[in-house]
């Protein structure tokens, strides 16, 4: 693990003017976590989670080493009441707790299920007091009192919730947190119910929050401008102990911090090791997402499949020749793998790779002879190759080189063959041209010599004549 650490904080840090802006309370000092995927995470329009899965989703958050698990609201009765119930009975080693209005019945309830942990929520902004509660901030005040006093009664564990927290008044949040400590509260959570902090703010609150009531803080965040996890970790600067999260970020809206997210965040960009066993961050967030009839997105951060996935050629080929050239960490650190994509940024050295790894040796020249098919291919398809499309189409290439060989060869012969028949014909056209031209001197001779005997003839017949006539 050190040996991934070294490139970012030795190599790359030593190099960097490395200053928060704001003094740091992060510490060593254990920063603990409360997974509310089971609560915050089925509250969630359209997600609804059977009583089986609840009770793996909390084995698992257990096994991975969570601090608490927020398992549910018991007021609600019937079967979330029943699965909050055989939760806290399953011997975890996470305390369990379970979510509560300000309402006495329903705490002292809740406590019935076997839970050594409530939280009890209340609004602390005005425009919650005033439209929703339709109360004035005494009556919240009052409220809060009567129900950490009743929880604490009981010896458990008491979270009080300050609802909207991040739209209340300043004087009156510290005054709420303030009545929660008088009764013995063992922490407040701070909620950005709605998500609208951004981090320089948002610890600078927590920071006031802590200093003035010496109570812990819980960050719980929501994402909805995506600064979730950015604020849980400017909470922990700011001194926050606990942070509320939920796996794979599932969670009212826009969703909240992401367990995953804010565990390697802190591990490598604040080098605080949560010691959460995160090999099973893929394994626990597919089930969730399953669970709640959801996929991972390819890109989310951390356990998206894109994580580890390289298709262009110069990182595939970085990657390949060391993987901390485009990774952070290693993927089995997730529980991933790393994939090397062929698509249309890919090089021929890729498409070599990748099909060695079928077993198919293939040239770099035939590489990059392919090459051209391979980005046509992605383009049209809009998107990278399966390996299988690959491999067919690498047949399909070898098979096609083939089959345009075979028909140069064939051309070849053709071309052979007609070029010795046209030799052929012009030997005979030649040899016949030869006969005629012999025939022809032949004729031409004959009549050549017929004519001089006749010219001479004719020379010869007066002579003859004269002759005679002297004789
Ligand atoms: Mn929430």
């Amino acid at each position: 693990m050190q040996d991934i650490k070294a490139p970012i904080t030795e190599e790359v840090a030593n190099q960097m003017v490395w200053e928060l802006p704001v003094e740091s309370r992060l510490s060593s000092e254990k920063i603990k976590l409360d997974d509310t995927t089971l609560r915050d995470g089925e509250q969630t329009a359209g997600v609804v989670f059977s009583n089986e899965e609840k009770i793996n989703i909390a084995r698992m958050l257990d096994e991975i080493g969570i601090d608490q698990i927020e398992a549910g609201i018991p007021a609600m009765g019937g079967d979330e009441r029943e699965v909050i119930e055989h939760i806290a009975g399953m011997g975890l080693n996470a305390s369990i707790l379970a979510w509560n209005r300000a309402n006495l019945d329903e705490i002292k309830d809740s406590i019935d299920t076997g839970v050594d942990a409530v939280a009890i929520s209340l609004a602390t902004s005005d425009i919650h007091i005033k439209t929703k509660l339709m109360k004035d901030r005494q009556w919240v005040l009052d409220s809060i009192r009567r129900a950490v006093e009743l929880a604490k009664s009981h010896d458990v564990y008491v979270s009080v919730n300050a609802e909207d927290a991040s739209r209340t008044e300043l004087g009156f949040l510290f005054e709420y947190a303030a009545v929660a400590k008088e009764e013995g509260a063992d922490r407040i959570r701070f909620c950005d119910t709605i998500g609208i902090m951004e981090p320089f703010q948002c610890y600078s609150i927590v920071k006031h929050l802590i200093d003035e009531t010496g109570l812990e803080v819980e960050m719980h965040t929501h994402n909805d401008f995506g600064m979730a996890v950015a604020n849980a970790i400017a909470g922990i600067h700011a001194g926050a102990q606990w942070v509320n999260v939920t796996v794979g970020g599932l969670g009212e809206r826009a969703g909240n911090a992401a367990l995953e997210e804010v565990v390697m965040a802190l591990k490598y960009l604040e080098n605080l090791d949560l010691e959460i066993d995160t090999k099973q961050f893929y394994e626990i967030t597919d089930y969730v997402m399953r669970a709640a009839g959801r996929t991972i997105p390819a890109w989310k951060p951390i356990v998206g499949a894109n994580m580890f996935a390289h298709e262009s050629g110069i990182h595939a080929d970085g990657v390949l020749k060391n993987p901390k050239t485009y990774e952070v960490f290693s993927p089995d650190e997730v529980g991933l793998e790393r994939q090397i994509v062929v698509g249309k940024h890919s090089g021929s050295k890729t498409i070599e790779m990748k099909l060695a790894e079928f077993g198919i040796p293939i040239t770099r020249e035939e590489a990059a002879e392919l090459l051209p098919a391979v980005r046509a291919k992605a383009l049209l398809l809009n998107r990278s190759l399966f390996d299988k499309e690959l491999v067919k189409l690498y047949q399909n290439f070898m098979a096609e080189k083939a089959t345009a060989e075979a028909k140069v060869e064939q051309v070849e012969k053709q071309v052979k063959k007609t070029a010795s028949k046209i030799q052929a014909e012009v030997a005979d056209i030649a040899r016949e041209v030869e006969v005629h031209t012999k025939g022809a001197e032949a004729v031409l001779t004959t009549a050549a010599v017929a004519e001089v005997a006749e010219a001479k003839e004719m020379i010869d017949a007066p002579r003859a004549g004269e002759a005679k006539e002297n004789t």
